[in-house]
This record gives structure tokens, C-alpha cells and sequence, in this order.
């Protein structure tokens, strides 16, 4: 209708179970509003997500501030995974240039509990020194950073992926564990007793979704070596 305002249009910079869970509950609660959820498209067939979804970079800040202006996006939401810091980076600066609100919903790391032994280290080549001979080790990385751990030959790995690889991983000692992490702190001592694990190596990456393993070595008494959000 001429001189009605325009719709709402709400863009969410996703990638994460929490943005996926935000789409669906903002696609129920604003039945008029257009809800666009943003992929990267790293992964191959992402899971169906509620309301619209763009997939592929936007060519940094000024196509973000472009695609912003161009779809009249009203509001803005950063849900995107703590580690992604580019796009968040680039979030702030194009909401900036193109005037819109920007609400940043981005997890919040988890801090240390009582009983937690935690070695925190600022890089995976950190965590990667950061590791005593002959340990065995819960690698709970993504594939694409497990390869950094290939001059360990005096540690022994557990790798968990969810898909078998095409390739296995570069690693000379190491078990591959094909599923998903655990929910319950049960289950990932289960898998920590099973293989004999004496440390843990993951980063901070907040939420609930992955912090059984966490929880598990609180019980177990064991070290986890722990990547920060801030290196
Ligand atoms: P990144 O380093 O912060 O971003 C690199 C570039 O990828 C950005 O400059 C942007 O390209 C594009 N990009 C990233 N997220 C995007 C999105 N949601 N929509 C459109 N373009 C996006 O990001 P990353 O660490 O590679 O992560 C990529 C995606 O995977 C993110 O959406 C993130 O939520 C998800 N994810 C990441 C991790 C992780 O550990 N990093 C874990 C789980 C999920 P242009 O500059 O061309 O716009």
C-alpha cells in the first residue's frame, strides 16, 4: 500500500544451532516480518532453517552495508559462532555505515567452575605445545584444525567427527570416533573412560550444545587445555 511503512526485515548472521533455533522462533512470533538467515555455505547441505535463507560471503564490510541497504533490512542480529570473528567484525561496521540496528546474540564463553582443571592457552599451536609427552588426548576440534597436531608422534588422539572423512586424519597415533558429542556429562565420560583419555583439548566456545565433554572431565579430575575466544 502506498505510504505504509515498510515490512520488518530481519537479518540474521547465522551459522549456529542458536541462530537456527532464533529464525524458527521469530518466524512464529513475527508472522508479517521477513526473516533472512545468512549462511557462509561452508557446509554442504546445512540443515533447513525456518524463514529465508542467502548463502555466501557478502564481500566484506561494504557488500554487507550494501545487501543491508538494497534489502532493507531493519534490524540486524549477529548469531554467528564466537570464533567467527571476520563477519562479527564486519557486522558491527556495516550496521554502522548503513544505519541499522545491530543486536549482537553471540555466545558467551564458559568460565571456569570449581573442580575445573583448566590450562588456558590463547592459540592451537599453544594447545598443541601445551600437551605432555605420552599423553591421550580428546581432540575436540574441527577437521580442518586437526592437522596442526601432526608433529605430535608422542601423543595419542581421539578424533570425533560426525562425517567419516574422505581422507583419515594426518595424525600418527590416533583413534577416529565417528558421531556427535555427547549430551550428558555421562555419556562423554563414557567415551573418556573407554579410551583412556588424560586430557582434553577444545576452545572456548560457549553454549550448551558441547560442554558435556567439559563437565565430564570436571568429574574425572582431568585437564582440559583450553583455546580462549580472545587469541
Ligand atoms: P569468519 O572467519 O568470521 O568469516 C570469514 C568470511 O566468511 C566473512 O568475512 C564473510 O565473507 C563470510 N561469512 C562468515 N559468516 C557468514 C555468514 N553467516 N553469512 C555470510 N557470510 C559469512 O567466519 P568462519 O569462522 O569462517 O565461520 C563461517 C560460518 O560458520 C559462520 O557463519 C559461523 O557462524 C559458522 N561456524 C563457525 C565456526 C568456527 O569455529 N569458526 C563453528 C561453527 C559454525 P564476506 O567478507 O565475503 O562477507
Amino acid at each position: 500500500m502506498p505510504g505504509s511503512a515498510p515490512p520488518e526485515t530481519i537479518l540474521i548472521l547465522g551459522g549456529t544451532r542458536e541462530a537456527a533455533a532464533l529464525a524458527r522462533e521469530l518466524v512464529a512470533a513475527k508472522p508479517d516480518a521477513r526473516i533472512i538467515t545468512s549462511l557462509a555455505g561452508r557446509t554442504r547441505e546445512p540443515a533447513p532453517l525456518a524463514g529465508e535463507v542467502r548463502t555466501g560471503g557478502f564481500g566484506g564490510v561494504e557488500g554487507l552495508a550494501r545487501y543491508l541497504r538494497e534489502t532493507g533490512v531493519t534490524h540486524l542480529i549477529d548469531a554467528t559462532h564466537p570464533f567467527a570473528r571476520q563477519i562479527s567484525a564486519n557486522a558491527v561496521e556495516a550496521a554502522s555505515i548503513a544505519g541499522v540496528p545491530l543486536e549482537i546474540r553471540t555466545r558467551k564463553p564458559w568460565s571456569r567452575q570449581p573442580g575445573d582443571t583448566w590450562i588456558e592457552v590463547e592459540t592451537l599451536e599453544q594447545a598443541r605445545d601445551a600437551i605432555p609427552p605420552g599423553a591421550r588426548v580428546l581432540l575436540a576440534l574441527g577437521s580442518q584444525h586437526i592437522s596442526l597436531f601432526a608433529s605430535r608422534d608422542d601423543v595419542h588422539f581421539v578424533v570425533r567427527m560426525i562425517d567419516r572423512p574422505e581422507t583419515p586424519p594426518a595424525l600418527p597415533d590416533h583413534a577416529l570416533v565417528l558421531g556427535r558429542p555427547g549430551d550428558t556429562a555421562a555419556v562423554e565420560t563414557m567415551l573418556l573412560v573407554a579410551h583412556s583419555i588424560t586430557h582434553i583439548v577444545c576452545r572456548n566456545s560457549g553454549g550448551t550444545a558441547a560442554y558435556a565433554k567439559i563437565e565430564a572431565a570436571r568429574d574425572l579430575g582431568l585437564p582440559v587445555i583450553m583455546v580462549s575466544q580472545n587469541g
